[in-house]
């Protein structure tokens, strides 16, 4: 299960503390130490637990957490709050243009599950009375518009597809002008991705987003590849100014390191959780929920 590690980890460090009476200052103290090392382990940044402690160690040493009876408490409430915080306090919710179509670009590196998360996408907004449309403008991968069509047929979400031969800036605006064309609210831009970000790459999602200027710009990263997430996400946020992440494969055994470092590092929000493979695997992200999944 993703962050055990790390849950059983923290977990133990606050059955300690739970049973002790007073506080003192040397045993915060040695329980954040726990608490840093435990959150490393996870592969969480180094740069984002040093500050992540010191707040926490600032807060929980102060008189009134001393003079509570139950002090125990009052300091893992205080790890809840701040971890919760770390990964954006709220949930940051989707875009909506007053001029619809609102336009959703998705990017990140190939097997992040961008095309999958493309059509949950959909599939969740479908849910809620919208009227997307997919558009296939990833021409590299052998078979991604055809991956993209049979999504779209399962989830009876129309594609917008010209096959391998046009380039994905004209893909884009001609799905855009479709999607007008035709009435629907969202569309949803499935872009290439390669196994290492490289400046082709980049310069071909630089031209799309300047042909549709995208009123949100997802980045799909594997919850799985840690710190190599967070870097990912630091890189194309630099690129192209994302206004948000979704992170995938929350369902394995991810050591939760990007979870918790994405949003400090890049400041974009974590807007969605792919939690499986299934078509109704996506859920909004809510910091609050995951801080409590993971101090258990
Ligand atoms: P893309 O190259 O970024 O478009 O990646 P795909 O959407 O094709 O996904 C790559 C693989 O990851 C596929 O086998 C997906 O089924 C799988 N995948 C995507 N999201 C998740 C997830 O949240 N959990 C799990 N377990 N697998 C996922």
């Amino acid at each position: 299960m993703a962050f055990e590690g790390l849950s059983n980890r923290l977990q133990s460090v606050f059955s300690k503390l739970r049973t002790k009476g007073k506080l003192t200052e040397e045993d915060v103290t040695a329980a954040l130490r726990e608490v840093r090392l435990a959150l490393l382990e996870a592969d969480v940044n180094f740069k984002v637990v040093k500050e992540f402690v010191a707040k926490v160690k600032e807060r929980a040493i102060g008189q009134e957490v001393m003079k509570s009876f139950t002090p125990g408490m009052v300091v893992i409430d205080i790890v809840n709050k701040e971890l919760t915080a770390l990964m954006g306090g709220t949930n940051s919710k989707l875009a909506r243009s007053n001029k619809p179509p609102t336009v959703i670009m998705m990017v990140g590196l190939q097997g992040a599950g961008k095309t999958t998360s493309s059509g949950k996408l959909s599939k969740l907004l479908t849910k809620e009375g919208r009227r997307p449309l997919l558009v296939a403008c990833d021409i590299y991968r052998p078979a991604a518009i055809k991956q993209l069509q049979v999504l779209g047929e399962q989830l009876k979400v129309p594609v917008f597809a010209m096959g391998d031969q046009v380039s994905p800036v004209e893909i884009a605006k001609a799905g855009l002008k479709h999607a007008e064309d035709h009435g629907h609210d969202y569309v949803i831009i499935d872009t290439a991705g390669r196994l290492h970000i490289d400046e082709t790459l980049m310069q071909e999602l630089r031209d799309i987003h300047a042909a549709i200027e995208p009123d949100e710009v997802l980045l799909v990263v594997d919850s799985m590849t840690g710190q190599d997430a967070v870097n990912v996400a630091e890189n194309f946020h630099q690129q192209l100014s994302l206004t948000g992440v979704v992170l995938t494969k929350l369902d394995g055994d991810t050591r939760g390191g990007a979870a918790l470092s994405v949003k400090a590092v890049t400041g974009c929000p974590i807007k969605f959780a792919a939690m499986g493979e299934k078509l109704d695997a996506l859920e909004p992200f809510h910091p609050e929920r995951m801080a409590s999944r993971i101090l258990g």
